[in-house]
């Protein structure tokens, strides 16, 4: 399969925000959208989206995963930007009813469709810089994605950023275009710099997350992560994983710690990044201060394989869902 993220679904589920109401959401032949050029979007950044994947069981069926949440963390997004807030059965109907018509193009696990609901602000005034957008096109674009470590699983190696934060305090838990800009400078110039993968954003030395996935520590017997605070994204993967480790035994410590912490830690802890394109993403190595520390002897976990496979499980249908945390679609 090609590249994640380059392939797409040939319809969209699409919706606009007109005269102070959503109009009827349509299915519609994919398509390059006609924009004006002075729309918020453009100028302003007045954005949000949503990232999860949905799955085809062997009964031909798709199962959404925690899509309640999704389109909750999405509404939070919106009105953090001031754009207009879609209703949950607008939302979540619009993305069933892609995956329906979908169900048959989705690939069989570990592959899934990606489902990407976004939200733009389309008013065409430059001059509403202080003001909301209060026109808005939202519209769920469809993606078959393959197996992210198709290719083995491959460490990761991240630099530890001490100073700089990934965005601001206010805008860390919204699903922003803008936040990934904001990240996208200090992770390429870490990869010219030091040859590592992601940037770990720790301003002032609080360990946070990278530019798109969150960050935990995990031993025999406990989970160590950031506690839930505006600064970083909610990941729903990283409150799976805790939700899924608290039940087999693991001791769920989320805390608040600093770069020194972490880079004593890592001599016993695995580390990983959590997000949905990839579930866990085992760490490496981390850089600090121009030195390379190894996490561990460097080579991935069996605790985070293990926690990816029971998450995974739950996911592909070989595992009981006692959560709800699956949508039935088709
Ligand atoms: C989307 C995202 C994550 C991961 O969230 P999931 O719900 O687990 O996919 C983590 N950090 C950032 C900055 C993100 O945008």
């Amino acid at each position: 399969m090609s590249q994640f993220g380059t392939e797409f679904c040939d319809h969209i589920s699409i919706v606009r925000y007109v005269g102070d109401r959503w109009q009827t959401p349509s299915i519609e032949p994919l398509a390059p959208l006609p924009m004006h050029p002075a729309s918020h979007v453009f100028h302003y950044a007045s954005t949000c989206f949503e990232g999860f994947k949905a799955y085809r069981w062997k009964d031909g069926k798709a199962r959404i995963f925690r899509l309640r949440d999704h389109v909750a963390r999405m509404q939070k997004s919106a009105a953090s930007l001031r754009l207009p807030v879609p209703g949950t059965e607008l939302l979540a109907g619009m993305v069933t009813s892609l995956v329906a018509q979908q169900a048959r193009n989705i690939p069989e696990p570990p592959s899934s469709l990606y489902l990407r609901p976004t939200l733009i602000g389309t008013l065409p005034n430059i001059g509403a810089a202080a003001a909301p957008s209060t026109e808005a096109t939202l519209f769920v674009l469809a993606s078959p994605v393959g197996d992210y470590f198709a290719g083995g699983t491959a460490t990761l190696k991240l630099l530890v950023e001490d100073q700089r934060a990934r965005t601001t305090q206010h805008l860390g838990s919204t699903k922003t275009g803008g936040n990934y800009a904001a990240a996208l400078g200090p992770t390429l110039d870490a990869k010219e710099k030091y040859g590592v993968d992601q940037v770990l954003f720790c301003p002032n030395g609080d360990v946070q997350e990278t530019g798109a996935a969150n960050f935990l520590l995990i031993s025999d017997d406990e989970i160590i992560t950031k506690p839930l605070d505006e600064s970083f994204l909610h990941g729903m993967t990283r409150d799976s994983i805790l939700k899924l480790g608290a039940e087999l035994g693991y001791k769920i410590s989320e805390k608040n710690f600093t770069v020194a912490e972490l880079l004593e830690w890592v001599s016993t802890f695995e580390a990983t990044l959590s997000g949905t394109a990839a579930c866990l993403s085992p760490v490496g190595a981390l850089v600090y201060k121009g030195k390379e520390i190894p996490v561990r002897d460097g080579s991935p976990g069996a605790n985070t394989a293990k926690l990816q496979k029971v998450l995974q499980d739950i996911q592909y249908g070989l595992r009981e869902d006692t959560h709800g945390w699956l949508t039935v679609a088709g």
